[in-house]
């Protein structure tokens, strides 16, 4: 609810202070955020006890962040050769009217799928879905985004399982898995904040990390494994659990078809194979998987870290099999699966799917190769989802039909299988956010369009032929309602103005779609309007939500499968999945090696880690953000800097078989010897106009990242970052970098 008056003991100062959902990184916590004379001044936490611990430093340097001197205020358009990062200043309705007719060109050209688009649903908010409603009315079925790499791909690969993305119950909890994953004060605060309150309340924790990470040095077990082998240390968990007959034995029965083939893949992992995979003694493998099966109420929250490996698909499977099996889904303090909100549309109940037909469905790049999170398996269960949730398409956490990303940066490059030459990018730093950096730079140079919607000029929208300015969560109204993976609907509103032409992803598709002949579809002139129409099943307005609500949730329930099955094909939990067996891919999970360290590159290198200051690629032009960690920085172990003559503070450069970053050196003894951590997402924007599209190339992991056939996961096609070869030599700091005299 919005307070508007006086600033106290001040008669001449118009403050406001509203509710807000930050958006700076994607956990979405709830804020509220206070403007003085149009501008916003300060973040408070939420007055609401049970979420006002839910804040960090990213969320109260929000004023830095919108009202930077930097912030792209009008539509741009590229002069010169792309990349040269030369504008010039044009009207909105200019930029629009060119859009829309070089996208009319290329599509009447090469067809509809000759379109792409990526983005963050995170960052820009706003979208409604009407960016897939935008290209399902064109045709084009090729929408990529980093939840391909990141819990958009953990949602796909659990309906495989039991047909939805469950949400974990940490506070009510006994036992708190975390694979690697590393909540922290301030990156994933609220999951922070409930593991620390699960802690207190006598919760054991496991962590699996080949770091001593902040989670692990207060973990009740801690196995250090080898990067890239949790599928493997997974794998001997089953085989405890079911040899020692710690499983839930009714449920699996009533509940589970496939236990007696998953059981004999489990027999192929004994204890010592598993041990000798991980690097960690096969007594404490067993320990851990004990105190989690013994658990009354037990959780594996989503991790990254098997987002983004060799067998992710097996990995993610291997967690929601062990939920199944061991009696946590759907449980108190297991984790639950949510239905959707009764009083609320999603993103994907605005989407219209059923305009994309078919045969464009089928033309979705990795719908034939790597079909996991593309329409092919969304396809499968459609039935299945309207059986049990009432709905044939849900888009649980915007992963859920999805083009592959790889498949769409070569056929950007190349035109293999086909052109795609326009691409829209809004809220994403493409060029920084997927793996294989050099080819997604040949696919943006290989565009006859480009278009970046963003709130500051980021590498990839150098490339771009129009840029426009983006709004941010203070200047605009909405009900953030987690993407259909809770369902918990919080008020975020507008308190001040957005900078001079700057507006929503919502005003970009509404304004593209009326220019393709598509008004009725477009009916909506404003984001209240949209609001109103996705309250419409409660009954009420966005008025009236706004000022009688801040944050709603229904009621949990559990154990709702007794009444309605589970959303998948055989309506019981899939040990053995008959879609992934459908599909042509081995129905049961198994470890995949990784690539070795060998004496040429001795490292086994982590890559994709996340820092407090930074959320992706963002923030590191904002000087109270940046001068917390000015520079990037490689973790070592102190005997292989030793070994290496590297010094702490020092840079040095990382060379694998496919490319080379720099970064400093950070000697830490809490490494697993022989193994190397890189953060995510490094560029400089203080070298803008110096150094080629502001040193995207220098630091950024996804320059050594590939995507080739043989390192993707065979089921998505996602990308292996999690332990591959590498070496590190001592060099020069990079020109001009890595100063921390930013402003701001
Ligand atoms: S963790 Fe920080 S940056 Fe992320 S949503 Fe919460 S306050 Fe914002």
């Amino acid at each position: 609810m919005t307070v508007t008056g006086p600033a106290p003991g001040d008669t001449t100062t118009d403050r406001r202070i509203g509710y807000s959902v930050c958006t700076i990184c994607d956990i979405g916590c709830q804020l509220r955020s206070v403007a003085e004379d149009g501008k916003i001044v300060q973040i408070l936490p939420h007055d609401s006890p049970a979420v006002a611990r839910n804040i960090c430093y990213k969320g109260t340097a929000a004023p830095h962040i919108h009202n930077h001197a930097e912030r792209i205020r009008v539509p741009l358009k590229r002069v010169g050769e792309r990349g040269d990062d030369r504008w010039e200043e044009i009207s909105y309705e200019q930029a629009m009217d060119e859009i829309a007719g070089k996208l009319r060109t290329v599509v009447d050209t090469y067809g509809p799928e000759a379109l792409a688009v990526s983005t963050s649903g995170w960052n820009t908010q706003t979208t409604h879905g009407f960016d897939r409603r935008f290209m399902n009315l064109l045709g084009s079925p090729n929408w990529i985004s980093g939840v391909a790499l990141c819990a958009g791909n953990t949602a796909a690969v659990n309906r495989l399982t039991y047909g939805w993305m469950p949400f974990p119950d940490i506070s009510n909890s006994s036992c708190v898995v975390l694979l690697g994953h590393n909540p922290r004060k301030h990156s994933w605060t609220p999951i922070y904040n409930m593991i620390e309150g699960a802690r207190k309340r006598g919760a054991a924790t496991i962590v699996v990390d080949p770091r001593i990470s902040d989670q692990a040095e207060k973990a009740t077990i801690h196995l250090q494994i080898e990067a890239g082998t949790d599928s493997a240390l997974l794998l001997g968990w089953l085989k405890v659990i079911i040899d020692e007959h710690l499983y839930d034995a009714s449920f699996v029965d009533d509940w589970c078809v496939g236990f007696d083939e998953l059981k004999a893949r489990a027999d192929e992992y004994p204890l010592d194979r598993v041990a000798g995979i991980c690097g960690v003694p096969a007594d404490r493998i067993a320990e851990a998987a004990r105190i989690y099966a013994r658990a009354d109420g037990a959780c594996i929250p989503w991790t990254p870290i098997t987002d983004q490996q060799l067998d992710s698909t097996s990995g993610i499977r291997l967690q929601s099999i062990l939920r199944a099996i061991t009696g946590n889904l759907d449980v108190v303090g297991g984790e639950t699966l949510n239905a959707l909100n009764p009083g609320w549309l999603t993103e994907a109940d605005l989407q219209l799917h059923d305009e994309l037909g078919a045969a464009q469905r089928a033309k979705q790049l990795g719908y034939d190769t790597h079909p996991v999170f593309t329409y092919r398996t969304a396809e499968m269960l459609r039935p299945h989802l309207k059986r049990v949730w009432g709905r044939e398409w849900v888009d649980q956490v915007m992963g859920c039909h999805m083009a592959n990303p790889t498949e769409v940066f070569r056929a950007m490059a190349d035109g293999d299988p086909y052109p795609v030459k326009a691409f829209i990018t809004l809220g994403n730093n493409t060029l920084l956010s997927y793996p294989n950096q050099h080819q997604i730079h040949r696919a943006l140079l290989n565009q006859d369009l480009i278009v970046a919607h963003e709130i500051f000029m980021t590498p990839t929208a150098m490339l771009a032929d129009y840029v426009l300015p983006g709004d941010v969560f203070t200047e605009r109204n909405h009900i953030a309602d987690a993407w259909a993976w809770g369902n918990r609907l919080t008020v975020s509103e507008r308190i001040v103005d957005p900078p001079g032409e700057a507006s929503s992803t919502f005003r970009f598709w509404t304004d593209l779609g009326r220019r393709f002949g598509f008004e009725q579809q477009f009916p909506w002139d404003t984001l209240e309007q949209v609001l109103d129409h996705r309250l419409e099943p409660s009954g009420r307005t966005w008025t009236e939500f706004r000022d009688s609500v801040v944050m709603e949730m229904p009621p949990p329930a559990y154990r709702k499968y007794r009444k309605t099955g589970f959303a998948t094909p055989s309506g019981k939990v899939e040990l053995s999945s008959s879609i992934l067996e459908a599909l042509g891919f081995d129905p049961l999970p198994y470890y995949r090696a990784k690539p070795k360290p060998t004496e040429e590159y001795p490292y086994l290198v982590f890559s994709g880690v996340r820092e407090d200051p930074f959320f992706q690629t963002g923030q590191r032009n904002i000087g109270v953000l940046r001068r917390r960690v000015p520079a990037p920085s490689f973790f070592v172990h102190p005997d292989d800097a030793a070994r290496d003559g590297l010094v702490e503070g020092e840079w040095a450069r990382l060379e694998t078989p496919h490319g080379q970053v720099r970064a400093t050196v950070s000697v830490q003894s809490g490494m697993r010897p022989g193994h190397l951590r890189v953060p995510h997402g490094w560029w400089y924007p203080e070298t803008r106009g110096d150094v080629e599209l502001a040193g995207a190339f220098v630091s950024s992991d996804a320059v050594l990242t590939i995507d080739s056939d043989e390192l993707v996961d065979y089921e998505q096609g996602v990308p292996h970052f999690k332990g591959y070869p590498g070496r590190l030599v001592p060099c020069l700091p990079p020109d001009g970098m890595g100063r921390t005299t930013l402003e701001g």
